[in-house]
């Protein structure tokens, strides 16, 4: 990914994190950014202490005209974007009935909107330097039907249709746009989540029984097909949604037994 320019959004942690690592390590310039200013500090650092050519910025995705900023200034600073990954992500879990209507606008907002508004900032940068690869990190919840995951599972289900229907739009463009579709990872969240309970390691178990391989993902797995997708090693892979779930949402107990 040498003389490539890549953002990443919701780089501060987990699957952005991981995400701006293995692009740096593969030579393109990572332009960390997140909500958390502190955060996408770190992982700049990091990345910069590797050697890597990167910048980092405080972006809230839900904000069009900030993203705008953004782009701007690594067009001008870097001469271009040519990838993005548009990963940053929040989930509230929560029974349908008893959503406040806060969390469902959070999760839109970030989750669909913050994705569109990523699309809106680089597509015409990409169109004037001849094309692009977008990676949207969607999940299994936007294509299984997830109890307790509505407005999340809502938002991914439509980050999927938006990266099938800009593939086509934009192809001719020279851009690529994929998803990634993650199962359950070992980020932060997830592993607050499993702390939180009374107890963590029954959670974990019966969390990690619920896919064929019987443990959670490391972020690092998860990156690498972003950054598969990212890459021109992916040159003719558009308007797809891979999932990377080890088999979880074909997983199931069965009682037709031998
Ligand atoms: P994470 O919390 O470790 O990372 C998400 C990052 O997004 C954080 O650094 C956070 O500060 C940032 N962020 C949140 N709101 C933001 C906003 N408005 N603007 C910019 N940045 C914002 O979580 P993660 O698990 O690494 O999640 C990354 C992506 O992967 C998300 O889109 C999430 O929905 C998706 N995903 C995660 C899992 C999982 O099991 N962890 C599964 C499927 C999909």
């Amino acid at each position: 990914m040498d003389d490539r320019t890549a953002i990443v959004t919701g780089a501060a942690s987990g699957i952005g994190r991981a995400t701006a690592v293995q692009l740096a390590e593969r030579g393109a310039t990572v332009v960390a950014t997140d909500i958390d200013a502190d955060g996408v500090r770190e992982t700049a650092d990091e990345l910069a202490d590797a050697g890597a050519e990167t910048a980092s910025y405080e972006l809230n995705v839900a904000d069009g005209d900030r993203f705008d900023e953004v782009v701007d200034d690594v067009t001008e600073q870097f001469g271009g974007v040519d990838v993005l990954v548009n990963n940053a992500g929040v989930l509230r879990l929560s029974r349908f009935e008893e959503t406040a209507e806060a969390d469902f606008d959070l999760q839109l907002e970030v989750n669909l909107k913050g994705v569109w508004n990523g699309c809106q900032a680089v597509v015409p940068e990409m169109m004037r330097s001849g094309g692009g690869s977008i990676v949207n990190t969607a999940s299994v919840d936007g294509i299984t039907g997830s109890p307790f995951h509505a407005p999340y599972g809502a938002a991914k289900a439509a980050v999927i249709n938006l990266t099938r229907t800009l593939a086509v739009e934009l192809g001719g463009d020279g851009i690529r746009v994929n998803a990634v579709c993650p199962g359950f990872v070992a980020t932060p969240p997830v592993e607050h989540h499993i702390e939180s309970q009374d107890d963590p390691e029954e959670k974990r178990a019966a969390m990690a029984s619920e896919n064929a391989l019987g443990r959670l993902s490391d972020p690092a797995e998860i990156a690498e097909c972003i950054v598969f997708l990212a890459s021109e090693r992916a040159s003719f892979v558009t308007g797809e949604d891979f999932v990377v779930d080890a088999g979880y949402r074909h997983a199931h107990e069965t009682h037709f037994r031998p």
